[in-house]
């Protein structure tokens, strides 16, 4: 069975980069009928925390993105990686290793001077001083010839040198585990076939895939997404960018829109740039991620994401924006049906955030800040407003009778339709932003718009 699994280390909130991995080792296990584990590697215990873990979950479940197994966390596995480090002691494949922090300085100086790589020279391996209370570290006896190869399902084929590896500490000298013992001890038992992470990770793989064959263990297959990079190919940052999953659901993007974005971004359909879920989960293979680092586009992700609104189901919609307009106090009683509004306008937003201002007019009087009354609301305009109001009671109370009463008013008072348009958008929605005057029109229905006509401001 194929099972894939997502394994973030809580030191922060879920960024995209995290999100995307999380979306292709989802998706791949959905694919093939797998399954998708969620584990939590905090064993950095001073940069892990709970409130991490909870935002990341949190983030996953908005995002939808749902996991077959766990979460598990590392720090209740430690017995485990102790008794697994003890038996690579035991069979020669680990090794205590004695030196100070001094000796290890000064063997590396010593390397860098003869311009040789300041690896480990293994003495502890061959001749172990014990040091009266020096508690030593455990190191892997990495292998010494040969190379470590894999063919990485989006990068190909790559190969490091077993010179080039060090003897990694598996083990500190309070005896807690390291991270790239952890991560191959979990791949193991939880019998993962696919590890899907970012590159960032490369160079661990080497020596990962080594400890594995110590235990003479199945090697998985290994897929090494690239980072997502700023438009401008500048690492994404906390100051300066939104690389919080969360973040996105504040400027108003719909999680399907922000998955779609991430998909596209690192991963190509033809000309598809809009797809459900589903559609992703079907079309997606590891041998169409891109392979070089991707640049991501705020611009593009609006985009993609208005065309998710376009076609989201009306109902699904109406719920998300009746949830925001509620907490901001509106009731949604005094005005039209909230999924007849959506229908109507929601062609016009490109993110939710714009979607629920556009329909909070239809329950909510605005006030009219100064600056447009002045400009707007002058005695010649108002006159025309109370003139065009006063014609509302015969009007056909539809869109087509409204545009015929808007244009022939226009024709018989010999005026062009923005000296009309402005004020009277301006008095029905409070700002001269919003959709057609008709259409809002035949939304508030004739008594609110005669109302907010005649409202004084
Ligand atoms: N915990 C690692 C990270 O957050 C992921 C390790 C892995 O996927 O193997 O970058
Ligand atoms: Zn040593």
């Amino acid at each position: 069975m194929v099972t894939t699994r997502f394994a973030p280390s809580p030191t922060g909130f879920l960024h995209i980069g995290g999100a995307r991995t999380a979306l292709f080792s989802w998706a791949y296990a959905k694919k093939h009928a797998g399954k998708f584990i969620l584990r939590i590697e905090d064993t950095d215990i001073e940069r892990s925390t709970q409130a991490s873990v909870d935002s990341i979950i949190n983030a996953m479940n908005w995002l939808g993105l749902n996991y077959d197994e766990g979460p598990y966390y590392q720090t209740k596995r430690l017995e485990r990686y102790k008794s697994a480090i003890q038996e690579l002691l035991n069979n020669g494949h680990a090794y205590y290793c004695y030196c100070s922090r001094e000796e290890l300085d000064e063997m590396r100086n010593e390397k860098l001077k003869r311009g040789e790589k300041p690896k480990y020279d293994r003495r502890c391996l061959h001749n172990p001083i014990k040091k009266p209370g020096v508690a030593p570290v455990v190191r892997f006896n990495n292998p010494q010839d040969g190379s470590v190869v894999w063919h990485d399902l989006v990068k190909g084929k790559i190969e490091f040198s077993n010179s080039e590896l060090d003897d990694l500490i598996i083990a500190r000298s309070d005896g807690t585990p390291t991270y790239n013992f952890c991560v191959v001890i979990d791949d193991l038992d939880m019998q993962v076939t696919h590890v899907i992470r970012g590159d960032d990770h490369v160079n661990n793989t080497p020596r990962q895939i080594n400890i594995l064959a110590a235990f003479a263990a199945k090697i998985p297959n290994y897929a090494h997404v690239p980072m997502i990079l700023r438009d401008d190919g500048q690492k994404m940052s906390k100051r300066t960018d939104a690389v919080s999953v969360m973040d996105y659901k504040g400027l108003g993007i719909l999680p399907e829109a922000l998955l779609n974005y991430l998909a596209r971004l690192c991963f190509g359909h033809g000309n598809d740039e809009i797809f459900t879920l589903n559609q992703f989960v079907e079309w997606f293979d590891l041998a169409h991620v891109s392979s070089s680092p991707a640049r991501f586009d705020l611009k593009k992700l609006y985009w993609v994401n208005g065309e998710h609104i376009k076609t989201k189901d009306i109902s699904e919609l109406a719920l998300l924006v009746q949830d925001e307009l509620q907490a901001n106090g509106v009731n949604l009683q005094s005005g039209p049906n909230l999924p007849t509004v959506l229908a109507k306008i929601r062609d016009r937003s490109d993110n939710l955030i714009k979607l629920v201002d556009e329909c909070s007019f239809f329950y909510q009087r605005k006030d009219i800040n100064s600056a447009d009354a002045s400009q707007y609301l002058t005695n010649e305009s108002l006159a025309i407003l109370e003139q065009f109001a006063a014609g509302l009671t015969g009007v056909d109370w539809n869109l087509d009778g409204i545009k015929q009463y808007i244009k022939d008013f226009c024709t018989i008072r010999q005026i062009k339709m923005p000296q009309l348009g402005m004020p009277l958008r301006l008095k029905m929605c409070g700002t001269t932003s919003a959709p057609s005057v008709d259409l809002i029109m035949e939304l508030l229905g004739r008594d609110e718009v005669v109302s907010r006509i005649n409202t004084i401001v």
